[in-house]
């Protein structure tokens, strides 16, 4: 015991001495330090950037004021879940990573893709291409958790976080907060140093009342009070001053109308099409041979149309490659919905809610970024970026290589320590 003292005094006095004269040496030590520290992602599903100006987020300010904040995130298109948060996890475009929308057919193995209840396929590894932040950190030998995030469910059994669970929506939200803190509480060498958290607020809200709706105010400020909690109670913790926290949502949401509807059935007939999905992106698979007539019945068929053939979408998509994105695509304008004549008197009520999934340049569809730690400077402001930049800021925050992305990986180094 006495001797383990008397090495420990030799090895503190050592290093005393090396790091008053040798500033390499200084940085390297404040490098180890760096390590224990953990980067705490969090997505707030839907929340879309001008909540954060239009209702009352004084725990959201406050951490953008601490930190960094971009004007907008930028989400992926299309501006949908699950093609947003695996993008912000790989850095990668949809057409890479292959989630190209939350419903999709892929035609190599004749097999749908839906989230959702009961959905097995967001835990098949087929459709999760790319590596995401967690498996690049396992094979940097860096431990992460995760409290939810598409993708996550589908890894590998040997590449799977070190801690995750599969996705549950009647997990309690302050049942979430509560296991964060157990991480964070683990002696560091179980520690993870990276987690995810996730939360479907206000997304659900806001397609059911509306992105302005009192319902979804009320909702917006029930996460800033929960990300004012979950703050506090790091501050009172042991980790206090060590935990980088990156605040993101997945894209926006935009108001819709029953006066607002494309009948995609007054164009085409249903039986020389396989419809993927409707709206606001309709993913068209014309019959054999039908190809170019169902494309110019929809081309100018309804002014808040547009259509595109495969590989005619706009540059700024990067939505052309993979497989699955169908050979015709049509998307709606901002608000509009596509619908099937035979759905309307269904679905009427829910065109009083909200939507989202348009074109990512819209900025009702845009998302919020911020983050704040020991390794942001503070109060630094920042233009809006794309959310496949994301993945590089988490493996510096993270210390770890990242693999072969989209994102720029020097866009963060002027607002850190
Ligand atoms: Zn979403």
């Amino acid at each position: 015991m006495k001797k383990n003292i008397v090495n420990f005094s030799l090895r503190v006095l050592a290093l005393t001495l090396l790091l008053g004269c040798h500033p390499k040496l200084r940085q390297d030590s404040i490098g180890d330090k760096a390590s224990s520290r953990v980067t705490l992602l969090i997505s707030m599903d839907g929340f879309r950037n001008d909540y954060l100006d239009s209702f009352d987020t004084p725990n959201l300010d406050q951490i953008a004021q601490h930190g960094l904040q971009a004007e907008a995130l930028i989400p992926v298109f299309p501006t949908k879940t699950f093609p947003n948060h695996y993008s912000i996890v790989t850095g990668l475009y949809p057409e890479d990573h292959g989630i190209a929308a939350n419903k999709m057919y892929d035609r190599e193995t004749d097999s749908w893709f839906q989230i959702g209840a009961g959905s097995k396929a967001t835990r098949e590894a087929y459709w999760f291409e790319g590596e995401p932040i967690w498996v690049t950190a396992k094979k940097q030998g860096v431990k992460t958790a995760t409290l939810f995030w598409p993708g996550s469910d589908a890894t590998p059994d040997s590449l799977k976080p070190d801690y995750h669970f599969y996705y549950d929506n009647n997990f309690n939200h302050a049942d979430r907060i509560a296991q964060v803190l157990d991480w964070l509480k683990m002696p560091e060498n179980l520690r993870p140093k990276l987690i995810t958290l996730y939360f479907e607020s206000p997304d659900l809200e806001g397609h059911r009342f509306g992105p302005f709706s009192p319902e979804t105010e009320k909702a917006v400020e029930r996460m800033d009070a929960m990300m004012g909690e979950l703050m506090r109670k790091i501050e009172a913790s042991d980790m206090k001053g060590q935990v980088n926290i990156v605040i993101t949502s997945d894209h926006g949401m935009a108001q819709l109308s029953p006066d607002s509807v494309i009948f995609i059935d007054d164009y085409i007939d249903l039986q020389d099409v396989m419809l993927v999905q409707t709206s606001p992106k309709a993913d068209i698979i014309p019959a054999p041979g039908k190809d170019s007539m169902v494309y110019f019945q929809l081309k100018d068929a309804h002014p808040h149309l547009s259509v595109f053939r495969k590989g005619d979408e706009p540059d700024r998509w990067h939505y052309r490659k993979h497989r699955r994105i169908t050979p015709l695509i049509a998307v709606a304008d901002l608000g509009w919905t596509i619908m099937l004549r035979r759905e309307f008197a269904l679905k009427q009520k829910s065109l009083h809610g909200g939507a989202h999934g348009y074109d990512n340049r819209n900025p009702e569809m845009w998302a919020v970024f911020m983050a704040s730690g020991p390794d942001f400077k503070a109060g630094q402001k920042m233009a809006a970026f794309e959310n496949i930049e994301i993945y590089n800021l988490l493996c510096r925050l993270l210390r770890i290589s990242p693999a072969t992305n989209s994102g720029d990986s020097s866009l963060f180094i002027p607002y850190l320590k």
